[in-house]
């Protein structure tokens, strides 16, 4: 569903991402790793077209973006194919719960009211918070934002879930319910891209660790092997300031 050939990213004059291939299949659950800075956002931010590249190509849910954000239609079907849960939650202030989460299968996806709100009450119960519908975002606690920004992502019916850091702006109380759900999803057969600090969850969940140095894929294999047995030395100086 994803494959990015050589993929090379620039800000200005700093290299961020280094001639990266990866090619990720349907039902596939991979999680990114790596130093801060090391370029993992910027990697998913590419996938759905949040950033643009300057050289490479990437096919997306049978779409292909070009370097320089050429390919500007298939653009606007990879992120109706493409869900994304950020760090901070994102989500509309103005608006209820069950708004944030009928917004975009209505005015996108062309979805009429009643069914866009039959299947909102749907995923918030999957996700566990159906009793908050009505309330506003800031009413909540960070743990149920955040659960709500998955249920709202979901509502597009998206092919792939991308990730970054779910989980880093929550108190840790609250990060075992966010984990919950996404772990629901991984067991339901979403394919999932999720750069992520918890380790534990990475190792559950994982079909395959990819390891990010500097902008480059060095080291890449199942959670077992990856966490057990890295082959490199700079994996393994990683995993031993963060484990
Ligand atoms: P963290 O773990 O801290 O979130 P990261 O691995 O996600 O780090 P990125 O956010 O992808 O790292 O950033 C990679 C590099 O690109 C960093 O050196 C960062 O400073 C730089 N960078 C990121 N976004 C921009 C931007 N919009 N303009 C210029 N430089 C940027
Ligand atoms: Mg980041």
């Amino acid at each position: 569903i994803v494959r990015m050939d050589k993929l090379n990213k620039h800000f200005g004059s700093l290299h961020v991402l280094k001639d990266i291939n990866l090619e990720i299949t349907q039902g596939e659950v991979v999680v990114v790793i790596g130093a801060s800075g090391s370029g993992k956002s910027t990697l998913i931010r590419c996938i759905n077209g949040l950033e643009e590249f300057q050289q490479g190509t990437l096919d997306v849910a049978g779409k292909t973006l070009l370097p320089h954000g050429k390919g500007g239609q298939a653009l606007q079907k990879i992120r109706t194919e493409v869900g994304m849960v950020f760090q901070q939650f994102n989500l509309f202030p103005h608006l209820s719960v069950r708004d944030n989460v009928t917004l975009a299968p209505v005015s996108v996806r062309g979805l009429g009211r009643e069914q866009a709100r039959d299947s909102a009450i749907r995923l918030l119960t999957r996700v566990g918070i159906e009793d908050q519908a009505d309330k506003y975002p800031a009413q909540l606690s960070g743990g149920q934002q955040q659960r709500v920004a998955l249920a709202r992502a979901l509502a597009m019916e998206p092919r792939l879930m991308l990730f970054d850091e779910p989980t880093s702006a929550l108190d840790p109380e609250m990060i075992g319910e966010v984990l919950d759900a996404m772990r629901e999803l991984a067991r339901e057969g979403m394919t999932m891209v999720i750069v992520t600090h918890e380790m534990g969850f990475a190792r559950e969940v994982a079909d395959r660790v990819i390891y990010i140095h500097q902008g480059e894929i060095t080291e890449q294999g199942p959670p077992e092997q990856l966490f057990d047995a890295p082959q490199h030395a700079r994996t393994r100086s990683f995993l031993a300031r963060v484990l």
